[in-house]
């Protein structure tokens, strides 16, 4: 009899574990995907009006899968995302996926820059874990609003196994990217989210989910960037390029202590002349000077139509000017050196 009983509470101990639901947290930064507005068939509406709270409530199929902590990071549109709440949010995501019983993170954040955050987060979590961005292009209010199976795909993305050790990803519109790579390609399509250099790496359709390729540049658990004692980041700017551009710009960024700037150059990141002169005159001055492109696909490479060398320029490879933004602002954290911030732009 005793034997029995040891032998049902063994049994009783390894289905508890055996079939215990993840915990996923979900920390809310705002966005349309916390939006609402007065009518279900008017475009205006008020980014991150929405709790989280009210937002896993909202789609109650994720606690099917997962026992789901919500967390408010912050609640603003993501075009006011800054530097605090980016320390915030990675620095509690490295606190909860050191826990061993939380399993991932989503981040529900809003579209407009969700990019650079999932970016950052991607160069500066420490985890294999999954870490999954979500947000939504039509309000919670609005008429087929695209938020709640968003963030039932996100949850299920967050649980699968095969995340794990793939960095920060992107669900949107049944697509899964990686962090690197997306990018936001329409303002109001909700099949906006793209990779254009690499393509997605995967889908997930109605929760299930289906990989088909593994970012290779390095990321989270292979970062050299710590963010862990920061308070704030070195203030970089990005400048766009056309004919009869001017280098005024580019003094006013100086002026105004940037650490680095990032020209969004045309074509393969070429320069109008008197902005490459400002730009040449900023390296002088310590001013850490990346060449990007304003084109959309393809990389901006090394000693093309520029002479890198003789400027003390850096080219952006395949990162898009508000991609290496953020990379830029990271490796000031660690060296001015053009040389070594070079080689981050190859290895990122
Ligand atoms: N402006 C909004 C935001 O980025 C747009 C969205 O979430 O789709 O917060």
């Amino acid at each position: 009899m005793r034997l029995i009983k040891k032998i049902a509470l063994l049994l009783l101990v390894f289905c508890a574990f055996a079939f215990a639901k993840p915990t996923i947290y979900i920390l809310a930064t705002g966005g349309t995907i916390a939006g609402a507005g007065d009518s279900e068939i008017k475009s205006s509406y008020s980014a991150g009006a929405v709790t989280v709270d009210k937002l896993i409530a909202a789609v109650s199929a994720i606690n099917e899968i997962a026992v789901i902590k919500g967390e408010q990071i912050s609640s603003i549109g993501s075009q006011e995302m800054n530097n605090k709440v980016w320390l915030k949010l990675a620095k509690r995501v490295n606190e909860l996926l050191a826990r061993k019983d939380v399993e991932g993170i989503v981040i529900t954040h809003g579209t407009d820059t969700m990019e650079e955050s999932a970016y950052f987060l991607h160069l500066t979590a420490k985890s294999k874990k999954p870490i999954v961005f979500v947000g939504a292009m039509r309000s919670g209010t609005s008429m087929s609003a695209d938020g709640p199976m968003n963030l039932y795909n996100a949850v299920n993305v967050a649980v699968n196994k095969e995340s794990a050790g793939k960095g920060v990803l992107v669900v949107m519109n049944d697509e899964i990217h990686s962090a690197r790579d997306a990018t936001k390609t329409i303002t109001t399509s909700v099949q906006t989210f793209a990779s254009p250099n690499s393509g997605k790496i995967g889908t997930v359709f109605y929760g299930e989910v289906e990989y088909f390729m593994q970012p290779v540049k390095a990321h989270t658990i292979n970062s050299e960037f710590d963010i862990s004692k920061l308070e704030n980041l070195p203030r970089v700017d990005i400048l766009f390029a056309h004919p009869e551009d001017s280098g005024v710009f580019v003094e006013a960024a100086v002026n105004a202590s940037a650490k680095g700037i990032i020209h969004a150059g045309m074509g393969n990141g070429n320069l109008f002349p008197s902005t490459q002169e400002a730009l040449a005159k900023a390296v002088k001055d310590g001013v850490a000077v990346v060449r990007s492109s304003r084109v959309p696909n393809g990389a901006t490479t090394l000693e093309g139509e520029v002479n890198d060398k003789e400027f003390g320029f850096i080219a952006s490879n395949s990162l898009s000017a508000q991609k290496a933004r953020v990379l830029l602002m990271l490796g000031l954290t660690k060296t001015s050196d053009t040389k070594e911030l070079q080689k981050l732009f190859l290895k990122y």
